[in-house]
């Protein structure tokens, strides 16, 4: 049907079809950007959920718990990345900047290693371990448990790992597998350590950590988010090992943003 002059006069002047145009593709925007916010919030509950599951249970649990749906794991460290990307300094690169500073013959083994940014970064010889294996270089295991031979590591690093319930025994296993004079490198989230607010004393778990068969030789608060404590190994073997108090670890939960 032709269009009449007056009508194609009054669609010109009102210029709906553009209108309409404009209107529909702001719709298709707004409820993508609402997709998107959806999105965002299923994975970060998520995230919250599994990250609270890990802080609750021990190392052997987390390991069946990705076993059962290793998809979980990538959920996990997407939300971790996200989580990350709020601090103002990541406490691994403070990691390689200490293994950067000494000699790169020194044998690493990164427990909870995540997506092995350390052992990527650094020109030693690292063994990472994590719950699940993502890449080739990392070795799938619960960390209580690693295939390592007895004092066979230089250095130890925790960064951001003490997250089972059971966090004594992974400290317990670095201590096996460092060569006297080793030495454990932890990273913390600052929470976990402040006696205030629900968090382990700091001395309390130094102490321990000491008792185990350490000397600590660095304790650094100064970070807003997270604390370095770094021990190292003593020559002769410590066999306390039985009658250590090791305080609570709080779990460190995030909260919705
Ligand atoms: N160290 C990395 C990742 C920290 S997230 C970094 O700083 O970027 C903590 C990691 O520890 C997670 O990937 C988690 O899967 C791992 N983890 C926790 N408990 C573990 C266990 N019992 N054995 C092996 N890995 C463990």
């Amino acid at each position: 049907m032709k269009e009449t002059k007056s009508r194609k006069r009054q669609r010109e002047k009102h210029g709906r079809p553009q209108n309409m145009a404009s209107a529909s593709s702001k719709i298709k925007k707004s409820s993508s950007d609402f997709l998107d916010k959806m999105r965002a919030r299923l994975s970060g509950g998520h995230f919250r959920m599994i990250n609270e599951k890990l802080y609750t249970c021990t190392g052997d649990e987390a390991l069946n718990y990705f076993k059962e749906d290793p998809s979980l794991f990538d959920m996990y460290h997407t939300g971790y990345q996200e989580q990350m990307s709020h601090w103002p300094e990541q406490p691994v690169n403070i990691i390689i900047q200490w293994l950067k500073a000494h000699s790169s013959s020194l044998v690493v083994a990164d427990f909870g290693c995540g997506d092995a940014r350390l052992a990527k970064n650094v020109k030693n010889k690292v063994f990472s371990f994590d719950l699940v294996s993502n890449d080739p270089s990392v070795i799938a295991c619960d960390m209580s448990n690693t295939p390592l031979d007895a004092s066979s590591i230089d250095v130890a690093v925790f960064c951001l790992s003490l997250m089972g319930t059971n966090f004594s025994s992974y400290l317990e296993e670095a201590h096996r597998v460092l060569k006297p004079s080793g030495r454990l490198l932890i990273a913390e989230v600052k929470s976990r350590f402040d006696p205030n607010t629900g968090g382990a004393d700091p001395k309390m778990f130094s102490k321990a950590i000491s008792d185990l068969g350490f000397t600590s030789t660095l304790k650094d608060f100064s970070n807003k988010m997270f604390v370095l404590l770094y021990f190292q190994k003593k020559g002769k073997e410590n066999s306390t090992r039985k009658g250590i108090e090791w305080p609570e670890l709080k779990p460190c939960l995030y909260k919705r943003r």
